[in-house]
């Protein structure tokens, strides 16, 4: 099958993909697929369309018009710990040095040097810039009165999900907003 975009819909169409609870699947990326996977998706029979794009799409048997929302027939249900990776560190502490709250710059810091036994664990790992590295480098936290702002600690899903919900992406369509629940409009 042949599938020919109109000339002036050549613009990607994301569609934001649902859970079968109608939550997304990620907040932070958030949970978006190409329109390609989207289209085969339904015509699989995965997903249910839950809204559309004006824009369609047209071959020579059919034509149907771009989900922007799907949800998943099949609940996935998320994983109950989350994989220790940098990102999720780092979204964990807010996308913030834990020293001085930079936003910019960010690297790794054990707060335990690895020097000293440190282990590269949630609990000893935190978000720090670039400077504050430095200047802390191989030395106790506490010994130099460089205090985190927040212990370290194991998130859970749902922390990581609520952290994601505070850095919504710059392009949001506006069929999805009845989906996601930022924390910046809730502040509104
Ligand atoms: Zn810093």
């Amino acid at each position: 099958m042949t599938i020919q975009f109109q000339p002036s819909s050549l613009e990607a169409s994301p569609a934001l993909v649902l859970n079968a609870d109608f939550r997304p699947l990620s907040y932070f990326p958030l949970s978006l697929w190409s329109w390609q996977d989207a289209v085969k998706a339904v015509f699989l029979e995965r997903v249910n369309i839950v809204s559309e794009y004006e824009r369609e799409i047209n071959s020579p048997s059919f034509s149907m018009r771009l989900p922007s929302v799907v949800s998943l027939k099949e609940y996935i249900k998320p994983a109950d710990t989350p994989a220790f990776t940098r990102f999720n560190v780092f979204l964990r502490d807010g996308f913030a040095c834990q020293y001085c709250g930079s936003p910019e710059d960010l690297t790794f810091d054990h707060l335990i040097p690895r020097s000293k036994g440190g282990l590269t664990t949630w609990e000893n790992v935190i978000t720090a810039c670039s400077p504050c590295n430095l200047r802390k480098s191989d030395k106790l936290a506490e010994d130099i009165g460089m205090l985190p702002r927040h212990r370290p600690f194991a998130p859970t899903v749902f922390h990581l999900q609520k952290m994601g919900r505070r850095f919504p992406p710059n392009h949001l369509h506006e069929s999805w907003l009845d989906y996601l629940y930022w924390d910046a409009e809730l502040e509104a």
